[in-house]
């Protein structure tokens, strides 16, 4: 059974555009429940880290300066099989190659300007989570811990 739970970011281009409310509007309407969010500022070192999968490749240090060049919205997003599913709403990485409909398709600009950011996998989720988020944020906001956990112990 996959994960109930997955990271979303609206990265900056979206937020500056004014498309975050529309955009968490869209999520909730797809059935996922909103836990937790917050808005940030990455600085470089955390944006570095957060995407060091991607370290080395020609794309990574635009990747990191777009990512640093504005206010972003972390979420915790929860639904059954969320990882999935999210990535389904988003659509593709290049808008050009999103279906009709996802948010990709509508609020994208490029390929790197692509509005949205979702983990690839329950592990990548958990740590996504917990990149942005504490345990304790987490408990507060009502998230159930233990679900989040569960699929770390598969
Ligand atoms: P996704 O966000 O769909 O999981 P990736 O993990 O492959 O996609 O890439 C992470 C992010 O890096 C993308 O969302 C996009 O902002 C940027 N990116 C990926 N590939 C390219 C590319 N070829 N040129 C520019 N930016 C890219
Ligand atoms: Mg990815």
């Amino acid at each position: 059974m996959s994960g109930r739970h997955t990271l979303m970011l609206i990265k900056p281009n979206a937020v500056k555009n004014g498309y975050a409310q529309k955009i968490f509007l869209e999520v909730a309407e797809a059935g996922f429940k909103i836990l937790a969010v917050k808005k940030l500022k990455l600085s470089k070192e955390e944006a570095e880290a957060f995407y060091y999968v991607h370290n080395g490749k020609p794309f990574f240090d635009s990747l990191v300066e777009f990512m640093t060049s504005g206010a972003i919205y972390a979420a915790v997003i929860e639904k059954d099989n969320a990882v999935a599913d999210w990535r389904k709403l988003m659509g593709a990485t290049d808008p050009a190659k999103a279906e009709e409909g996802t948010i990709r398709k509508k609020y994208a600009e490029s390929m790197q300007h692509n509005a949205v950011h979702g983990s690839d996998s329950d592990e990548n989720a958990l740590n996504e989570i917990f990149f942005y988020f504490s345990a304790r944020e987490i408990v507060n906001a009502g998230g159930k811990l233990m679900q989040l956990h569960e699929i770390s112990n598969k």
